[in-house]
């Protein structure tokens, strides 16, 4: 082994910088030549590549995004984009492929392993932390403090002004976000997709919080849950309390700022573990950390297979909200 790519993909989370930092810094005290591909699998489809070193390294591990720029490619889930991708990953030299990105990501760093016979890695790096095999995704814990910086903030006006706020937070399809940001912020109510949603449940415990002296409360919605918007679950409610409320929709500002102390290490131990992996003939596999321990599984079950919330820690919240 001689030479390794690496590309990020999809959505941006911080610490994929580290992540890239601690690719290029292992693999060259490794011996091994690094090749940095720009926006992802458009990149690779473009020929938009360089050699990385450790100078084009220096001074990320603190910022957030990705220095490699990332992108979504439409014409890489058809058979001519994978040809032109797998074209210059030949004129490249790239003997393995290391792919930063989320569960779409891997199911385009599969392709290529499987049908273009090119050795692919996989790192999960997505806000979302619904990437089976991992404790942790890269991203999610800064996404998990932004959410809380601004739910802090929230509870500011919510007690001054007597209010019931809807804050929307990101997640995809998964509550992980709203479960730990709601639980860390003292949410009333954290409302994930895993849990069908009470409308008449929520109208009865703020009738209840009301009773007790409680004037404000702070709802966490998960965005793509099967109840709706905050927007529609916040009217709902209003029309049966008929309490003052608010919506915020965090959005993407979940997706920015400097990686936090625990997605820089994430992102450093990661970059190395892919490394180790494509060093030592590894492919078709994720990296990803149990227990605090590096393992590997393989890209199909990272992608396919559904990860669960803690559904202990989802019910501690009941108790504490009271
Ligand atoms: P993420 O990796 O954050 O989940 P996406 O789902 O947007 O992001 O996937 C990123 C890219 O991966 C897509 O733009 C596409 O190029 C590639 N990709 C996703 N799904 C597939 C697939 N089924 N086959 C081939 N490539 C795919």
């Amino acid at each position: 082994m001689r030479k390794i790519g690496i590309l990020t993909s999809g959505g941006d989370a911080p610490g994929m910088n580290p992540c890239i930092r601690a690719v290029v810094r292992y693999a060259m005290s490794r011996g091994l030549e690094v090749i940095g591909i720009k926006r992802g699998y458009k990149g690779l489809i473009d020929g938009d590549a360089e050699i990385m070193n450790m100078r084009t390294v220096s001074g990320i591990i603190y910022r957030g995004g990705t220095i490699l720029k990332t992108a979504r490619s439409k014409y890489f889930t058809e058979e001519g984009g994978q040809r032109k991708a797998v074209q210059n990953i030949k004129k490249f030299g790239i003997e393995a492929l290391i792919v930063v990105g989320g569960d779409g990501s891997f199911r385009g760093a599969r392709i290529l392993d499987e049908k273009w016979d090119v050795p692919t890695i996989g790192v999960p790096a997505t806000i979302d932390n619904d990437i089976w095999g991992t404790d942790f995704t890269i991203g999610f814990l800064t996404a998990v403090n932004t959410a809380l910086d601004a739910i802090d903030k929230i509870r500011d006006t919510a007690v001054s002004h007597d209010r019931v706020f809807f804050v929307e937070v990101m997640g995809r399809t998964s509550g992980f976000i709203a479960l730990w940001s709601g639980i860390a912020g003292g949410a009333e109510e954290i409302l994930i997709p895993e849990v069908p949603v009470d409308i008449d449940g929520i109208c009865e415990r703020l009738e209840r919080g009301r009773k007790r002296g409680k004037v404000s409360s702070i709802i966490i919605v998960a965005e793509g849950g099967k109840a709706g918007s905050s927007y529609e679950i916040a009217s709902k409610v209003r029309e049966k309390t008929g309490y003052d409320d608010r919506v915020v929709v965090l959005g993407h500002l979940q997706r920015g700022g400097s990686p936090c102390a625990w997605d820089r290490i994430l992102g450093t131990m990661l970059g190395k573990a892919a490394v180790d992996v494509a060093i030592d003939g590894g492919r078709g596999v994720a990296v990803g950390i149990i227990n605090g321990k590096v393992k590997t599984s393989s890209l199909k079950d990272a992608y396919e297979k559904k990860k669960k919330i803690d559904f202990d820690l989802y019910h501690l919240n009941e108790i504490m909200a009271t």
